[in-house]
């Protein structure tokens, strides 16, 4: 029989490493996200740069999630293609290559909501110039990148948004500004609550402030949108704020966990396999760099009486003190240290429920860094 794990497959029939979501825990993870901030009425756009999922998409959407956003204009090319259709691309799309792109997805996705975002008079031109150049209908979506503290993207102070908001409105007939974003990356792993609260409330200020200066020069500033997993709810809590885009909330990581503290639980994991013996209490698994990130640090074992090495592409190493003996063949869960880059070296994850496989499930946007 050729390898096909489906829904009803034990986990203990699948192959590793392979990407195990534990189906409790992810919609738990939810739920501790909703039950608090749907109240506040502020829209929850989450982030599909971590999941990079329709299906996951489709689970927040039936929790109350409105929209999501995307890292990059391929995720959504990808994501309209499977239905998921009202989507904030959250980096700029600059270069005739993808602006072409953009102007041909909004060109024939009837129906969908594919906003973007800028922070340059050349970009909003070469995006205006493309539409007209094909013929496009109707306005598109754009809203401000401005930058609250990153230093990543995003045009800087109240002056600069002012103008470029001025540009679109003055200079583009296919573009209408319809909102702002301020994305405060550098906050989300400060720890501790409070550290945390008072830098994203400095970032906020910035954001609000920003979006009432554009408004009383006659914008129309419906969206204002922000916040990640360390965030959200600090966010939400901001008058002014009206969207946040938490990510990692699904599936955590260790890096966040060691930030933010157990609010959300880790629902993802790396299945492996013990492949070698190489000494009493060492053995090598079947994950190195090519299963687990380490930009922020390393992978831990689920079980944490074992502690993770790399070894190099394929392999890493688990030594212990004071647990059970690992044995070739033994089956471990690593939990990765940063979740976005981990699920994107996976093709397909297995949502299980009490170790039975329920859910297979492609990631779908996986490799789209375009
Ligand atoms: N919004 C933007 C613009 C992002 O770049 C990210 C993540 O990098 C997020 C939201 C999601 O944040 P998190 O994964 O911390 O929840
Ligand atoms: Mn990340």
């Amino acid at each position: 029989m050729p390898y096909s794990p489906k829904p009803g497959t034990p986990i203990s029939a699948l192959d590793t490493p392979s990407i195990l979501v534990d189906l409790p825990t992810f919609h738990s993870n939810i739920q501790k996200l909703t039950q608090r901030l749907l109240p506040t009425g502020v829209r929850i756009r989450p982030h599909l740069k971590t999941s990079k999922s329709a299906a996951v998409a489709r689970h927040l959407s039936t929790a109350g999630c409105q929209g999501f956003c995307v890292a990059k204009l391929s995720e959504a090319e990808i994501m309209v293609g499977l239905g998921i259709t009202d989507l904030l691309i959250t980096c700029e799309v600059i270069g005739d290559v993808k602006v072409g792109r953009l102007v041909e997805l909004w060109g024939k996705e009837e129906g969908s909501d594919v906003r973007v975002i800028v922070d340059c008079i050349e970009g909003v031109k070469k995006i205006e110039m493309a539409m007209r150049e094909a013929g496009l209908t109707g306005k598109r979506s754009v809203l401000v990148d401005l930058d609250v503290g990153l230093q990543r993207t995003g045009v800087r102070g109240v002056e600069a948004a002012r103008e470029l908001a001025r540009y679109i409105r003055d200079e583009c007939e296919m573009l209408e500004l319809i909102g702002i974003q301020g994305y405060e990356g550098h906050v989300q792993h400060i720890h501790g609550d409070e550290a945390r609260k008072t830098a994203c409330l400095n970032s906020m200020k910035i954001l609000v402030e920003t979006a009432e200066a554009l408004g009383r020069d006659g914008h129309d500033i419906r969206v204002v949108t922000c916040g990640g997993t360390g965030t959200a709810e600090v966010c939400a809590s901001i008058p002014g704020i009206t969207e946040v885009q938490p990510g990692s909330f699904v599936f955590m990581d260790t890096d966040y966990q060691s930030a933010i503290g157990g609010f959300y639980d880790n629902s993802l994991t790396i299945l492996c396999t013990v492949i070698s013996k190489q000494g009493p209490k060492r053995v090598t698994i079947d994950a190195g760099l090519k299963a687990l990130t380490t930009d922020s640090g390393l992978a831990q074992c689920k079980d944490s009486r074992y502690t993770y090495g790399v070894l190099g592409d394929e392999h890493g190493f688990l030594t212990w003190t004071d647990a059970r003996d690992l044995e070739v063949g033994d089956r471990v869960e690593m939990v990765p240290s940063h979740i976005d880059p981990t699920v994107n070296l996976f093709d397909v994850y297995f949502a299980h429920r009490e170790g039975v496989v329920e859910e297979v499930r492609r990631v779908g946007a996986r490799g789209m860094v375009q």
